[in-house]
């Protein structure tokens, strides 16, 4: 009779011997070992002769894993500029230093005139002011963050109307009912799915009403028989009525999406202009900068904001602030179109794109070719809108899953999407810098595949 294969397994102790010196402290290194005889005991225990050379290898795989921090980079190849999966807006070079530049010490609640305490919301109050042409802003967490604030100081216990098509819900679990139940808030819902007017919102507001809710359908579109009021037909209503105007913009945009080849988004200026009490919107979509939620608008309003005490609980870190002012200022200079990589993106050229993805394709060798194919927007930003662009497309036998996933198991991983069972990597996503990383990933995945 054979002996057992599980007798010929080495002890934990002997197989972290085995390993050399390793930078981990001796208690991982055992535990580790241990883990890995228990996958190579199970295995024995099927019959397969243990192999001394693997399980050490094995074991060192498993301590490289347990020291790669779960939150690490990856290139953003997919064709979604603002991938909320993958972190939303790529951060320029200017917001990248400004953040580097506070990391010690910086003045965040110092103020160096009068060397006493200082405040935070001081350092964004005035690039907001000057981007958006409102009279005060305040900048939190998230957007989601945002508008929890602003339904909680300005409308507990009372009503807040928002029209039928609006009540939504924006992703991850983020749902307009929901917000406004949990912060207080009562929901009317005025109108119809697809059609709501300003007279349904004037016949909606009682003593109990608080604030109309205006909210953009930022992942989704209704065509058709539509209608929705603007923000200048809701403001007449909710001035005519006493009640307030907040507007839940989503995306922030600063600039004319048209001259990026886009529809027309309403930006920050244009639904201020149109008399909103406050905007919202988000940092990291089209204003292309960190995570933060902005509010921008009447004065009064956002200084009861800065008082209250969900702004203590909901503020920015100094690293936002430093990049969020520094995208901020790239708008003052009009220099978004080189500075901030959402917008530099969107204006790279066909030709220039077609050149990177043909580069990329020379690295794939027979399984790789260009394709044209339509870069979008993403992030909850103008569904369904995209720029033309060309790709790499990969094939290979063993299918696209497989080679999207010995994609994603590179070095830097490398996301791409799947369309027509090939996977398709958008050069318009990428930073030039990245190119040649990207080429490895394709060469090795491929070669990786085929063996
Ligand atoms: C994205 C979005 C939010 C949430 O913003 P975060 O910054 O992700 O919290 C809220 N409202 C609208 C309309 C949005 O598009």
């Amino acid at each position: 009779m054979p002996e057992d294969p599980r007798r010929a397994l080495p002890s934990v102790d002997s197989l972290a011997a085995r390993l050399g010196v390793r930078p981990e402290p001796h208690g991982m290194v055992t535990e580790a070992a241990r883990r890995v005889l228990e996958g190579a005991r199970t295995a024995a225990a099927a019959g397969q002769e243990p192999d001394p050379e693997a399980l050490v290898r094995r074991l060192a795989a498993e301590l490289d894993r347990g020291v790669t921090p779960s939150l690490r980079r990856v290139i953003n190849a997919s064709g979604v500029l603002l991938q909320t999966n993958l972190g939303r807006a790529p951060l320029g070079r200017k917001a990248l230093e400004a953040m580097a530049d506070v990391a010690a010490a910086s003045n965040l609640e110092y103020d160096l005139e009068s060397a006493g305490r200082g405040s935070r919301h001081e350092h964004v109050r005035e690039l907001i002011r000057r981007t958006t042409g409102a009279a005060d802003g305040i900048a939190v967490n998230n957007n989601a963050a945002a508008l929890f604030m602003v339904l909680q100081a300005f409308c507990q216990g009372r009503e807040v109307i928002v029209s039928r098509g609006q009540a939504v819900e924006i992703g991850g679990g983020f749902r307009i009912p929901d917000v406004l139940r949990q912060s207080g808030a009562r929901l009317v819902e005025v109108g119809t799915t697809n059609r709501t007017y300003a007279e349904d919102y004037a016949a909606a507001i009682t003593p109990e009403t608080a604030a109309i809710l205006r909210v953009h359908a930022s992942n989704f579109k209704v065509i058709g028989f539509t209608a929705e009021p603007s923000s200048a037909e809701l403001a007449e209503v909710a001035r005519r009525h006493g009640v307030r105007l907040f507007d839940d913009l989503g995306s922030g945009c600063l600039v004319n999406t048209e001259d990026y080849g886009l529809e027309h988004e309403q930006t920050v200026q244009e639904s201020l202009a149109a008399g909103v009490d406050l905007a919202l919107f988000s940092g990291d979509k089209l204003l292309g900068g960190p995570q933060a939620g902005i509010i921008a608008g009447d004065a009064g309003l956002v200084g009861e904001l800065r008082r209250h005490p969900l702004a203590r609980a909901l503020r920015l870190d100094k690293f936002a602030i430093a990049a969020l002012n520094a995208t901020l200022l790239s708008y003052v200079f009009e220099r978004q179109d080189t500075e901030v990589p959402l917008w530099r993106m969107l204006r790279a050229s066909e030709v220039g794109l077609k050149r990177r993805a043909g580069r990329w394709a020379k690295a794939g060798g027979e399984g790789a070719r260009v394709v044209p194919a339509t870069t979008m927007v993403g992030g909850g930003s103008l569904p369904g809108q995209g720029a033309a662009t060309w790709c790499t497309e990969l094939r290979s036998p063993q299918g696209a899953s497989d080679l999207a996933g010995c994609l994603r198991d590179q070095p830097v991983p490398v996301i791409g999407r799947i369309e027509r069972e090939g996977v398709l990597l958008d050069p318009r996503t990428v930073d030039p810098s990245d190119d040649r990383s990207v080429a490895e990933a394709i060469t090795n995945a491929l070669s990786q595949l085929s063996r």
